[in-house]
């Protein structure tokens, strides 16, 4: 039995975070992954999405030239070569991780880890862990839905394993995945149908956000199918959906599931840790990332909550913060988090929905602002796409409790206004604040 301050299971974006942090402290941790160091966000995630998305706006890049006069021509465009290059970039970022690793004296058991005791864990060779604190930071996987003919189908996984481009999409699901994926199929030429069970996409969020983006991914050639849940998949000469309604979509060449995901829970034997879990299996956690289990913590998408990387990063800094540094009050605040959705065009959002606020202050407390705008990177062009934006706004003094934009440079323009969203400020000093001209941003301190 070898003994360790820290035992941390799942070497993704909050386990390795954490881990580091904790030896910084001084600590001695061990880190647990049995799968390429980095997890979700660096494999199957984040990175090799933005690499996508970025190939998309080439695409999008070369279909605007003519208008500024280039004649240029998308001809094709090399799948597997961008995959490979691609897949080199992440390789690459597995070395950094296990260098980052070592350069802490942070130890690393490439393993899968399962509980073998309060808090013992035990590795695939049979060789028994004790720590004095352990975290579960284990993630999820992508899932796909009870329906038969269902495995004909790929998740997000078996998109980034594709070594050509799929012809004739359809991709079910209307929250960030598919909502992304679909924007990059569309844009690197593939026929692209999303499926939606409801009326919209994306509709958690503020409702201009959904209804915009629907309108523009239409207007950029996706087709869009409504009040659709699929029921089966068959696979005959080419995949058919059929719909609950008794619809059928045929002539697909790859289905892309893109409908939430699950907990990595089933195999960790929670139960000899005592560690619950709720309905969907995810570890339930107190607002300082504590299971129910003594010097259990658990952080990130195992948690359920705000599924991403910079949230299971910061949940896992300010939990070793905590634990071996005592700074006691130490712990993450899960309110305002910035998020941006990589469509075409990008979404940035943080804070409030409009109906969120009206529910919480009522509708007399609340005064919402709104511009919408042909960015001037379109001014030439034929096809006009409109950038909208929306400021929730609270009280006499008109605090700003959301932020919504959508529109090309979305993704960068969030992030400053997140930092003033989260310092409470009000209408009237993004009224004082000077614009930059000209940009898109200055919208939102030029609204009336
Ligand atoms: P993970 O990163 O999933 O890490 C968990 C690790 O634990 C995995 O490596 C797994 O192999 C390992 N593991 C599981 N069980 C065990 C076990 N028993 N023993 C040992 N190891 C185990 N977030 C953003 O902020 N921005 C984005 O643009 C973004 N894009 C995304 C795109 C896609 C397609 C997907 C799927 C997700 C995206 N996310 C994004 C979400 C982000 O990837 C996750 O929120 C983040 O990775 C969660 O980190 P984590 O540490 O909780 O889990
Ligand atoms: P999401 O939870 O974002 O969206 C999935 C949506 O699919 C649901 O909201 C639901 O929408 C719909 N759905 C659920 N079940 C079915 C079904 N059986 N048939 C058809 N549609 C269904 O999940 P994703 O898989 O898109 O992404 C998982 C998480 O990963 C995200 O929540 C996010 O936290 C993270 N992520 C973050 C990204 C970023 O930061 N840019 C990018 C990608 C992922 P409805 O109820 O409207 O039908």
């Amino acid at each position: 039995m070898r003994e360790f301050d820290y035992i941390v299971i799942g070497g993704g974006s909050g386990g390795l975070a954490s881990a580091q942090r904790a030896a910084e402290y001084g600590a001695r941790a061990v880190v647990f992954e049995h799968g390429p160091l980095g997890g979700t966000c660096v494999n199957v995630g984040c990175v090799p999405k933005k690499v996508m998305w970025n190939a998309a706006n080439v695409a999008h890049t070369i279909h605007d030239a003519a208008a500024f006069g280039f004649d240029v021509e998308l001809r094709s465009l090399d799948w597997n070569a961008l995959k490979v290059s691609r897949d080199a970039f992440v390789t690459r970022l597995n070395g950094i991780y296990k260098r980052n690793l070592d350069n802490r004296s942070v130890e690393f058991v490439p393993s899968h880890a399962r509980f073998k005791g309060p808090r013992e864990v035990v590795d695939d060779q049979g060789n028994v862990y004790r720590g004095a604190h352990v975290l579960i930071a284990t993630g999820g996987y992508p899932t796909a839905p009870d329906v038969p003919g269902a495995g004909f189908g790929i998740t997000s996984d078996g998109f980034f394993a594709l070594e050509e481009r799929p012809k004739k999409v359809a991709v079910v699901g209307s929250g960030y995945i598919a909502v992304e994926l679909g924007g990059v199929l569309n844009a690197l030429g593939s026929e692209v149908t999303q499926f939606v069970r409801y009326d919209g996409v994306l509709r958690s969020f503020d409702t201009m956000l959904g209804e915009n983006l629907m309108k523009l991914m239409r207007e950029s050639g996706v087709d869009i199918v409504t009040g659709a849940t699929p029921t089966e998949l068959a696979n005959d000469s080419s995949l058919t959906i059929v719909t609950e309604d008794g619809r059928r979509f045929d002539g697909f060449d790859c289905v892309l599931w893109a409908i939430g995901r699950a907990p990595n829970t089933e195999s960790l034997a929670l139960d000899v840790a005592g560690v619950v879990t709720d309905g969907l299996g995810h570890v339930v956690v107190d607002a300082y990332q504590n299971t129910n289990a003594e010097n259990v913590y658990a952080v990130g998408d195992v948690t359920g909550k705000a599924q991403l990387t910079p949230v299971a990063i910061a949940a896992g800094r300010r939990l070793s913060d905590r634990i071996f540094d005592g700074q006691t009050d130490r712990h993450l605040s899960y309110e305002n988090i910035p998020t941006v959705i990589f469509s075409h065009p990008a979404i940035g959002t943080v804070g409030l929905t409009e109906s969120e606020a009206r529910l919480r202050f009522g509708d007399e407390a609340v005064t919402i602002y709104t511009s919408e705008f042909v960015p001037l990177e379109y001014a030439l062009s034929e096809v006009r796409p409109k950038t909208s934006m929306k400021l929730v706004t609270t009280g006499e003094d008109e605090r700003i409790v959301g932020c919504h934009i959508i529109g090309p440079g979305a993704d960068e323009m969030l992030q400053g206004f997140a930092v003033a969203v989260t310092m409470g400020a009000r209408k009237n000093d993004l009224d004082n604040t000077v614009a930059i001209h000209p940009t898109s941003a200055e919208e939102i301190v030029t609204m009336r």
